[in-house]
């Protein structure tokens, strides 16, 4: 019987990021398939692990995949790690963990950081739909298509970005998405841990000002809907109350009707639940 490859994250940059089960897991395996040796071993260090590691990188992915392959059907246990975060997010991974579906292998997931997530949700901007677009491609004219692509887009937007390509990606999404709100957050979990929200321009203005330094996830609010179409919707002629009462006149529960007009006004939820009520308090004292 074929082995068990093991999908685990590490942290991003905070030791203790990292689960009860990874650390069982880790000591139960017959190797640990890793991005970065020296990074993997000084984890397993701090946590007195001694399973033999062997790299698996960006470089050696191609030949490396089928040798992991053929010991996992020779029924060994083995733990994919990367660098930080979790293994195929903008880091190798995809190759094994295609080439282990093929062969029939079993797969589990050990779950944990990824900055991805965790730059989205210290973001404060809308969380129910995002789309994660990794790295964006270095020459400049094919990161415009991107982003000229993306430009309609209405989840929220994130991007992981070097520090040396920043500015340069901030000033062309400036002009590409307009002065839309977006986050920085860098140095997620490390002791110079920094959220810094804004619109595009200001964010922009920081790191003109401050320089960039460290590791960053960038969350850009998404398209709001008058951007996609050009047009004008009947809601962008009402007040809150009279854009909730025609939701629900459409179809919307009321509890949908209010979290339908916060998104397309950018308005946070509470707010347009305190104008709904304070409206049906006021007509209940009217009659
Ligand atoms: N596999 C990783 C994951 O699950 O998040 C991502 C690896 S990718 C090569 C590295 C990029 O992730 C960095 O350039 C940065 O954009 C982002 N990143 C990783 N750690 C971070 C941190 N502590 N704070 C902010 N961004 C981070």
């Amino acid at each position: 019987m074929s082995g068990t490859l093991y999908i685990c994250s590490t942290p991003i940059g905070n030791m203790e990021d990292i689960t009860l089960r990874a650390l069982r897991v880790f000591k139960e395996v017959d190797l640990i398939a890793a991005e970065d040796t020296r990074t993997a071993k000084k984890l397993l260090n701090h946590y007195e692990i001694n399973t033999p590691v062997t790299s698996y990188h960006e470089h050696n992915e191609k030949n490396k995949a089928p040798k992991i392959i053929e010991l996992l059907l020779e029924g060994r246990n083995i733990a994919l790690i990367s660098e930080a975060g979790t293994p195929g997010i903008s880091d190798p991974g995809y190759e094994l963990i295609r080439e282990a579906v093929n062969h029939g292998i079993k797969i589990t997931v050990i779950p944990g950081p990824s900055a991805l997530i965790s730059g989205l949700v210290v973001s404060g901007l809308p969380m129910d739909r995002f789309a994660f677009e990794g790295f964006l491609p270095r020459k400049r004219s094919q990161r415009r298509q991107i982003l000229e692509n993306l430009k309609n887009e209405p989840r929220t937007l994130i991007f992981y970005e070097s520090p040396h390509r920043l500015e340069e990606t901030l000033e062309d999404m400036k002009e590409i998405f307009n002065d839309r709100r977006a986050v920085l957050a860098r140095e997620l979990t490390k002791i110079y841990e920094e959220i810094l929200r804004g619109n595009l321009g200001e964010l922009l203005a920081a790191v003109r000002e401050k320089g960039a330094r460290g590791e960053y996830v960038l969350v850009v609010e998404g398209a709001k809907e008058q951007d996609q179409t050009g047009e004008i919707e009947e809601w962008q002629f009402l007040g809150v109350k009279e854009h909730v009462k025609l939701l629900v006149k459409k179809g919307y529960t009321k509890a949908e009707a209010v979290k339908e007009a916060a998104r397309l006004r950018g308005l946070p939820k509470g707010d347009v639940y305190k104008y709904v009520t304070e409206d049906e308090l006021n007509e209940e004292n009217s009659n």
